[in-house]
């Protein structure tokens, strides 16, 4: 069983030291790992702690969700797929450094591109692989199963909505369940490649990962039946705690949907 990882690197082998000499490491399970920037730096350049992404570890072995998702599925889609993006999210902020030390600000448009998709393509994974656990799927209990009921009227009628939300995504992408801070209310929602057409404060809750790399070695051209499967995964409790947090946020907009919920 692999260890846990938080998604920013907090790993001792990296303990940074600041020209004092005093370590910048953090307790385990700390939210930013800072870092001094190696390249030489301009005499008027402030020095800026940057954080680095980390894959995750799985919480369960990669044959653990089979049959509803081989472990070769798993072995590539984390090893690989999710990999991929966290390499490119810190490599692109790398980059806007690079550039911001220069004061050219030439490539800032693609990378700002370059940063959603990548930074949002870690983000969805690293959810998808807690949304999940052997042996998962039933239904969620107590304060969500009641948010389901009063939201969308019913399990079934949200499971359906959702499945279908996820089969029709068109191009690749994702369907997800969301909290909605403003109204305080639950939404599905269809995610374009990992950043596109989420409402804007909306926290995504239950993620299912449409892109073909998801399920296309196991499912092929049957994808509904992956978008089926898929809820023998779910891991309520995981979504449940979200869900909780989730409600946490407040926006500071009042007055910006009707009725007003306390709660
Ligand atoms: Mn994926």
């Amino acid at each position: 069983m692999p260890g846990r990882r938080p998604l920013l690197e907090t790993s001792p082998s990296r303990i940074g030291h600041d020209r004092a000499g005093r370590e910048h490491s953090q307790p385990r399970g700390g939210a930013i790992k800072p870092r001094r920037a190696a390249r030489p730096l301009g005499a008027t350049h402030k020095e800026v702690p940057m954080a680095r992404y980390v894959l995750p570890d799985l919480e369960y072995d990669f044959g653990a969700l089979e049959p509803h998702i081989s472990g070769h599925i798993m072995e590539l889609h984390h090893g690989k797929h999710h990999k991929t993006y966290v390499d490119k999210a810190n490599e692109t902020l790398e980059q806007m450094d690079e550039g911001r030390q220069k004061r050219d600000f030439s490539r800032i448009a693609s990378l700002e591109k370059a940063l959603a998709f990548n930074l949002s393509g870690h983000v969805l994974h690293s959810i998808f692989w807690k949304n999940m656990r052997p042996k998962g799927g039933d239904r969620p209990k107590g304060e969500l199963a009641h948010a389901i009921e009063r939201d969308f009227g019913g399990f079934e009628a949200f499971k359906a909505q959702l499945t279908e939300v996820s089969a029709t995504v068109m191009g690749s992408g994702w369907g997800a369940l969301v909290y909605e801070p403003i109204a305080q209310r639950l939404l599905t929602c269809q995610i374009y490649d990992h950043q596109s057409n989420l409402s804007q404060g909306g926290i995504a809750l239950l993620v299912i990962d449409a892109w073909e790399h998801a399920y296309y070695l196991q499912y092929k051209n049957q994808k509904t039946a992956f978008f089926q499967a898929v809820w023998n995964t779910w891991n309520w409790d995981d979504i449940e705690a979200r869900f909780h947090a989730a409600r946490k946020v407040n926006l500071l907009v009042p007055h910006a949907a009707e009725p007003e919920r306390t709660a």
